[in-house]
């Protein structure tokens, strides 16, 4: 190669690489020009230097001037478009930067467990533990022990979940009751929350699958009155002081029976549909431990007695909440979740 030829390739490579630099619209294909000019291995300055050796001895320092000439007009030509091009976005969704921001959701507890939660808290500190036991019971921890007459109504298929002969989902939590009992030796008290099953449609007041909290004590020489002035100390402290009455009722495995009523949380006494104008809402079910059942669990009833009620959590939220329909509850519907939660 001769200077004369070295030096038109050095200007043909000039006006080629001014070309290719101004048809780049992108900082991508800007980058590819800049490669295909400049590149290290296959870039067309580095071809013509490669040649460089073919020429004369005398003619190589002008030939090298010319090379460095074109490389820093290249090197210009590169920075001058990269400062002209427009960073396009990123692919992907385009983001309206004049959005509201999204609302930050908060997690509530369920209405359900806030009231077992505080149910819990009132007993703990009348000395009661919690205790748990499994869903799936026999029929004698479920009814047998529990001083049930053989072919209770209860027993049968229409009101109790089978899942064979003997075993049954517990119709309620009372079957811990016993279970404490067995293995430990009085003074009890003891605080049984848990799911119980029952065969019910699913209507305004009935689910088939509900909480229950029970309520244990078993000591020597308690008695009626020690029953009474709990349940109403935790009515008082539960719905903020309000009145609270018993009335005679019947369960098989207490003698006596009552149910408590506290006055309407929605009338306060005055008379409403919710209370079906009475001015009372029942909101627990107790009595003392019938003797057949403080003998079934293995404990000396001449020694022992013991007292137990039982309520229903989504019932007292419902009166707390003012709710029409339990099953609100039940549907996971935001917007009342939302006003309720805590
Ligand atoms: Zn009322």
């Amino acid at each position: 190669m001769t200077l004369d030829e070295f030096v038109k390739a050095v200007s043909a490579l000039d006006t080629h690489a001014s070309a290719l630099v101004s048809a780049a619209t992108t900082p991508a294909e800007l980058e590819s020009a800049r490669n295909a000019l400049l590149g290290r291995k296959n870039g067309d300055l580095s071809a013509l230097m490669k040649s460089l050796p073919s020429l004369p001895a005398d003619d190589r320092r002008e030939a090298g001037a010319a090379v460095n000439r074109v490389k820093t007009t290249i090197e210009e030509l590169l920075a001058n478009r990269a400062g002209s091009l427009v960073p396009v976005a990123p692919s992907g969704p385009r983001i309206d930067l004049t959005m509201p921001a999204r609302e930050n959701w908060k997690g509530g507890r369920h209405p359900v467990t806030v009231v077992i939660e505080e149910i819990e808290s009132i007993f703990r500190e009348l000395g009661f533990t919690i205790a748990l036991g499994p869903e799936a019971e026999t029929e004698w921890y479920n009814f047998t022990s529990l001083n049930f007459p053989e072919n209770h109504p209860a027993m049968d298929m229409h009101d109790t979940l089978y899942l064979s002969d003997e075993v049954l989902l517990r119709t309620h939590t009372s079957p811990v009751q016993i279970r404490t009992m067995q293995t430990t030796k009085p003074p009890i008290r003891i605080l049984a929350p848990g799911n119980v099953y029952r065969r019910d449609f699913f209507d305004a007041s009935h689910a088939p699958m509900f909480s229950q909290i029970e309520g244990l004590a078993v000591d020597e020489g308690i008695g009626f009155v020690d029953l009474k002035a709990t349940l109403t100390h935790f009515a008082n402290r539960f719905f903020g002081g309000t009145k609270t009455r018993f009335r005679p009722s019947y369960f098989p495995f207490t003698e006596p029976s009552a149910e408590m009523d506290v006055e309407c949380q929605i009338c306060h006494g005055s008379g409403c549909s919710s209370c079906k104008n009475t001015g009372w809402m029942e909101i627990l079910g107790s009595g003392m431990v019938h003797p057949n059942v403080l003998i079934a669990a293995g404990l000396d009833a001449e020694r022992y007695t013991g007292w137990a009620f039982g309520m229903g959590p989504a019932r007292i939220a419902m009166l707390r909440y003012k709710l029409p329909d339990i099953r609100l509850l039940y549907d996971s519907d935001m917007r009342f979740l939302a006003q309720v939660s805590s």
